[in-house]
């Protein structure tokens, strides 16, 4: 008789084969599933609500996953994928993770006819290689000189969200931003700063060329704005040292309390008097600034702006020339930078700083109004994925036409590529076709309209060789999508299509789960959320 021989922590679950794989699948469709019906133009946005009772509004993939508190690893890996998209590309968020559900779905089936995982595996490395292919044979090259490219590109991107209503304005703006920015063929999101402000409405968000921060100056008697500004940055704290500990100081008579107070006086002044001399009228710091400070150079008449953020800092470095001093004792105006004007000004009850006309105008800030703070919140998320795929134009001027065209395209070469195959792999590549006709189908089944009959037309459509033709859920019939002017970046579309069939071919691999000891109480992996609703 042999004992039973432990090898796993106690309480640590394990689901092995069939039911590991079917446990994964199911958790990857239901996250798919609860994302479907915000995809494209017609697409619902979901109301989240956090353990603390805050709300999110939002249509975006990413974001709706992110917001979702989910505990098994199948789900939470595909959420991953949103994460991965959002990061590479910022869009085709949604996208990525409803193909990744439905081509498990669809494995679900090929696996209930006893194809095993690893042929479908290996018949959706085929369809995915052949299907990068394919996307590349009907890529569209653009030149930054075609303005309508880009704010197309930026209105398709924005026209599944609550901001499509100001489309046309926040295009225009958008595109301003990223040339802006643009350098060498490259865009630097980060050099684009976003900045909410509640208050007006969503058409009075502008664009300003140069930054923003969300300060005041530190003291009321300084000016509110100064032209020519010569500016000082500053990393080192404009105060008297503070000791880290608790220190003692023996003092004997009335005088000495007298003369250590005048020399802490002299030290702040000094200080104040080094940056005046330098010939600055604007400092930014990045720590505090005492008050006798504060007060000489109010009297010098200089701006100053204290605890700004060190991202601010350094923003305010590169596009004013000014480099960041964090040794006092050696100040002189070669430490200065420049812009043509700095000022305080009020937004909506705030004051906040402007630094415009500077030198390197590499940075652009879009200070974004709207009535309420979901609202704004989701304003950010939309401008944010608009922004990152005209950046992915300027940087790869390749585009190809959206509401499911490529998509369709595909479905059918694959239909005919497969032919070549052995009669089980043909099944996996059929299976393929299948899933990617998912986007055609979601953007007409959330604009009501018969995916079936939709489906049908375009075929015919391909047959024809209008490979442009897609849903317009707007209007509820198929369209020309380039005349229509609805294009997508070839880069947003090439990563969905890898990641997700990168995904399910990992989790098909899976026949072995072991998940630690859930200490987190109920809902722990076993607790298959297969009966979540949305
Ligand atoms: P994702 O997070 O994947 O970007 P979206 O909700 O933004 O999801 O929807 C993107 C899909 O909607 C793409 O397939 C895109 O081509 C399509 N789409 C966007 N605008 C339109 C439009 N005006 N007409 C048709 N399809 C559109
Ligand atoms: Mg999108």
């Amino acid at each position: 008789m042999s004992q039973p021989f432990i090898i796993l922590r106690e309480g640590t679950e394990r689901t092995r084969g069939r039911d590991a794989l079917n446990n994964n699948i199911q958790a990857a469709k239901i996250i798919s599933e609860a994302v479907r019906t915000a995809l494209g133009p017609k697409g619902m946005d979901k109301m989240l609500v956090d353990s603390f009772g805050d709300v999110v509004i939002t249509n975006d993939g990413a974001t709706i996953l992110k917001e979702m508190d989910v505990q098994h690893p199948g789900a939470k890996f595909i959420i991953d994928l949103a994460k991965t998209q959002d990061q590479e590309v910022g869009d085709g968020t949604t996208t990525v993770v409803v193909l990744a559900g439905e081509l498990l779905k669809r494995a679900q089936d090929l696996l209930e006819m006893d194809i095993h995982p690893s042929i479908i595996v290996e018949g959706y490395r085929l369809s995915m290689d052949k299907a990068l292919e394919l996307l590349n044979s009907i890529k569209i090259e653009v030149s930054l000189n075609d303005r309508d490219s880009l704010l197309n590109i930026a209105k398709t991107s924005m026209s599944s969200k609550i901001i499509s209503g100001e489309s046309s304005h926040m295009a225009d703006l958008i595109v301003d931003a990223a040339l802006s920015v643009e350098d060498e063929g490259t865009v630097d999101i980060d050099n684009i700063v976003i900045i909410k402000k509640q208050g007006e409405s969503l058409s009075d968000t502008q664009l300003i060329k140069g930054l923003i921060l969300d300060k005041e100056r530190v003291h009321s008697d300084m000016p509110k704005s100064i032209k020519n500004a010569k500016i000082l940055l500053i990393n080192a704290a404009l105060e008297t040292n503070k000791t880290e500990f608790d220190s003692k100081l023996n003092i004997e008579s009335a005088d000495q309390v007298q003369q250590f107070l005048d020399r802490e006086q002299a030290s702040l002044k000094e200080m104040a008097d080094k940056i005046i001399s330098t010939g600055a009228n604007v400092v930014f710091c990045q720590k505090g600034i005492d008050d006798m400070v504060q007060h000489h150079l109010a009297k010098a008449g200089i701006f100053a702006v204290r605890r700004v953020k060190k991202s601010d800092i350094e923003k305010l470095s590169k596009s004013t020339n000014a480099p960041i001093v964090s040794n006092m004792s050696d100040l002189s105006s070669k430490d200065l930078g420049s812009a043509g004007k700095v000022e305080e000004r009020k937004v909506a009850d705030d004051d906040v700083i402007f630094v415009t006309d500077s030198p390197q105008s590499s940075a652009v800030t879009i200070l974004i109004r709207g009535g309420t703070e979901f609202v704004l919140d989701e304003y950010e998320r939309s401008i944010h994925d608009a922004l990152c795929v005209v950046r992915n134009i300027i940087e790869d001027k390749e585009l190809v036409p959206g509401g499911g065209a490529p998509e369709l395209f595909i479905a059918n070469e694959l239909r005919s590529f497969k032919l070549s195959q052995p009669s089980k792999i043909q099944l996996a590549i059929e299976s393929f076709a299948t899933a990617i006709e998912v986007i055609p189908r979601a953007l007409s089944e959330n604009a009501g309209m018969d995916p079936i009959e939709i489906i049908g037309e375009l075929n015919q459509m391909y047959k024809d060789k209008k490979f442009t033709y897609g849903v317009n859920p707007i209007e509820g019939k198929i369209d020309d999508m380039k005349k229509l002017g609805v294009m997508e970046p070839v880069r947003v579309k090439r990563q969905a299509i890898l990641s997700a069939s990168e995904a399910a071919s990992i989790l098909l691999r899976i026949d072995d789960v072991v998940s630690a000891k859930n200490l987190g109480g109920p809902g722990g992996p076993s607790d298959m959320p297969d009966d979540m609703d949305f």
